[in-house]
């Protein structure tokens, strides 16, 4: 049977026991019907896709399913097949292997006639040859592009950012390089209060690591949980030895330190920055197709030039650009068989939770926040459900919450 993790949108198999793509347990699941396979057409037509995330196999499959003869070419600049990035925090202490995080393995892709071309640099789109050049001087010829290239961790402009004790996650080779460094470290800061660098510094405390993590913020998650639950978490944090800092932001990184804007200055040689993405548009950019804050399409995923689609983190669509795992997906199936057919079904605003593990707790938080709400503390667990005209319309649970987690799923229809 085939079940959805409500947390990113993922669907497989339940036999899983934890989401592959963002580790969520059984509570989070619900169960689905078989996607239904598009009545297949057939054409020679050559698809490229530039990007090896889960846009870009996602978007490969959705033309797979509505074109069976179709030449698709999936080109990636990583060493890898695609993989469960999100996996690459919550799971940095374990098992790394290309084997274990890959989304489908070779045989998959070549069952599905899916051409998959590793350590590729796309270097530019010639709009008028219909070709994508590459840094060693090839090209590939297309008759619709797909254009899901991700994002880019974003570096803020702090002195020492490029110092060789200062990491960024955005890549498993970054995740590789961050692991293998861990042995050596004693005292870490975590520039960025968001849930990565809260599962970075989580990783941290279990390898020993004595972490600091600075809040840009007065109120840790602020705007996502009330300052009861945001108090509770860096409580948690601190009983494993990571500190939450509030309003603090790095100005220089040294080799075994941190200043921070006020002065004070934190012992510090290991240094993760985890302060958000920025859109992978300037390729698109440079090939004349409108970026805002990312490369724009339009409802059916068209970029300003119609044989070009964009999906994932690196396009904007209604004004939005998203950074989930769940959006990427959802707009590349939609990309794949606008690009293959011409159409495609509106992917809608599905509501998503924000999950967290760590520090021996799990938060979970959804929906609105409303005036109408009930507190529930027990056994160590904080519960709170938000009501609008008496119906669960948000909720945000803190502790050993799995049963609080399926009953929220399950009365919000989640
Ligand atoms: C550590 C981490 C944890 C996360 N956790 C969560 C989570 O819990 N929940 C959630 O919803 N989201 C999470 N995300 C975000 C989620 O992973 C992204 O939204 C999703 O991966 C976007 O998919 P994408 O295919 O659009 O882009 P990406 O995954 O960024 O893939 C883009 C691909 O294009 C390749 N590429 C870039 N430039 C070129 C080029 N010039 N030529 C060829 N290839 C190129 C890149 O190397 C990459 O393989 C997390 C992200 C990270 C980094």
């Amino acid at each position: 049977m085939l079940v959805r993790c409500v947390v990113c949108g993922e669907v497989f198999d339940d036999s899983e026991l934890v989401c592959p793509v963002c580790g969520a347990g059984p509570e989070s699941f619900v169960p689905v019907s078989s996607p239904s396979k598009d009545s297949a057409g057939s054409t020679s037509r050559r698809f490229v896709i530039l990007g090896g995330g889960a846009a870009a196999v996602n978007a490969a499959l959705a033309i797979r399913n509505a074109d069976e003869g179709a030449a698709i070419s999936l080109y990636s600049n990583e060493a890898y097949l695609p993989y469960n990035r999100p996996m690459l925090t919550k799971g940095l202490l374990g098992d790394l292997s290309e084997e274990r995080l890959a989304i489908h393995d070779r045989a998959f892709y070549k069952q599905m006639r899916i051409d998959v071309h590793l350590g590729m640099e796309a270097f530019s789109i010639q709009r008028d040859m219909k070709a994508v050049i590459f840094t060693d001087s090839s090209a590939a010829f297309y008759d619709k592009l797909v254009y899901a290239m991700g994002s880019n961790a974003f570096i803020p402009p702090i002195e020492g950012s490029k110092n060789s004790n200062v990491f960024s996650i955005r890549s498993l080779d970054d995740a590789r390089s961050l692991k293998a460094r861990l042995g050596q470290a004693h005292k870490a800061v975590v520039i960025g209060a968001g849930v990565l660098g809260l599962e970075a510094a989580w990783a941290f405390s279990q390898a020993g690591i004595e972490t600091c993590v600075l809040d840009n913020a007065a109120v840790l998650l602020a705007g996502k949980i009330d300052l009861r639950f945001s108090e509770a978490l860096a409580k948690k944090a601190l009983e494993h030895k990571v500190t939450i800092l509030p309003s603090a932001s790095a100005v220089r990184i040294n080799e075994d330190s941190v200043e921070l804007a006020d002065s004070r200055r934190l012992e510090a040689d290991l240094v993760v920055i985890s302060t958000g993405v920025r859109a992978r548009s300037l390729i698109a950019q440079l090939a004349g197709l409108e970026v805002q804050r990312a490369v724009v399409v339009d409802k059916l995923f068209r970029t300003s030039d119609p044989d070009i689609l964009a999906c994932g983190d690196c396009a904007q669509c209604d004004g939005v650009s998203s950074s989930l795992w769940s959006q990427a997906v959802a707009q590349a199936q939609a990309a794949g068989q606008s690009a293959a057919t011409g159409s495609c079904a509106a992917i809608g605003t599905p509501v998503y939770p924000m999950t967290l593990s760590a520090f021996s707790t799990t938060l979970f938080t959804v929906g609105k926040k409303t005036e109408d709400s009930r507190l529930e503390s027990l056994n160590g667990n904080m519960c709170a459900y938000y009501y609008e005209d008496s119906k669960l319309v948000g909720a945000t649970l803190l502790g050993n919450v799995g049963k609080e987690i399926s009953y929220v799923i399950r009365t919000m229809n989640l």
